[in-house]
């Protein structure tokens, strides 16, 4: 019985081997993959990723490392104007707010009365590209044409964007050179509210961004979700409550200073 047991091809004992050495060189050999796995994974994980830092962009890190003294907040609403765009200047006008709204080149002409009332109710508009495309390794033609586009529209309304944010917080060097010669600058966020996955807004509230505790920073939030509009009037009342001092996004990067973390 027992010459069965042993003699069947599952159980059958290993033949033995001197040192086990292959198994430490196979470990020893994964270690490059495994730190390679690692690195794309943090890669992967990190917000609004650029293809370079460069000290012109106001990225996610540039952005929280501004203003320490004062808890600034800017509101940021992207991809309008469309339907939800009035409903949301009534909530910030009536909460003696004012946003900003990184705009859609090819819907600005749709909702021009609306763009003449935002303006006029002092909130700040940025170009969000004419079409809404990740702008990272498309020819720098086009980029350009993205943008520039996008500014001849607001043109018509007598309305001038200092900041550009590339949808998806993607662009690369040919971005920054485009943003550059309409006279912009790349702007992306620090507080992402995630409004897009309809979580609840309020999670968005006191936590680490960048390393900097704090309620402050610029808070992304799109300009077409209902979610996003029935949240904000007590949002805004707890961002109130936390100490915030609501801003535009010029009056966020020119009343804040670089802030020197050590
Ligand atoms: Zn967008």
């Amino acid at each position: 019985m027992l010459a069965h047991t042993t003699a069947h091809p599952l159980h059958a004992p290993r033949p033995r081997r001197s040192r086990p050495v292959l198994p430490v060189r196979r470990s020893a050999a994964r270690a490059p993959f495994l730190l390679l796995a690692l690195l794309l994974a943090a890669l992967a994980l990190r917000p609004a990723p650029a293809a370079a830092r460069d000290p012109s962009v106001l990225d996610g890190l540039a952005l929280a490392q501004r203003g320490a003294s004062a808890n600034l907040c800017a509101l940021t609403f992207d991809d309008g104007p469309g339907q939800t765009t009035e409903a949301l200047l009534n909530i910030l006008r009536d909460k003696g707010v004012r946003g900003t709204f990184f705009v859609v080149g090819a819907r600005v002409h749709l909702y021009p009365e609306t763009l003449k009332r935002l303006v006029a109710e002092g909130n700040e508009v940025g170009n969000h590209t004419f079409s809404h495309i990740s702008m990272r390794q498309r020819a720098p033609v086009e980029q350009l044409s993205e943008i520039a586009r996008t500014n001849e529209e607001l043109a018509k309304l007598g309305i001038v964007p200092r900041y550009l944010r590339p949808p998806y917080g993607r662009y690369d060097n040919a971005t920054i050179d485009a943003a550059a010669a309409q006279s912009m600058t790349i702007a992306l966020w620090s507080v992402d509210s995630r409004d897009w996955r309809k979580h609840d807004l309020a999670a968005i509230l006191p936590r680490k961004s960048y390393g900097v505790l704090g309620v402050r920073g610029v808070f992304l939030f799109h300009d077409n979700h209902r979610e996003t509009v029935e949240a904000l009037p007590s949002l805004i009342d707890r961002l109130t409550e936390a100490g915030c001092t609501f801003v535009t996004m010029s009056e966020y990067v020119e009343t804040s200073g670089p802030l020197c973390l050590h």
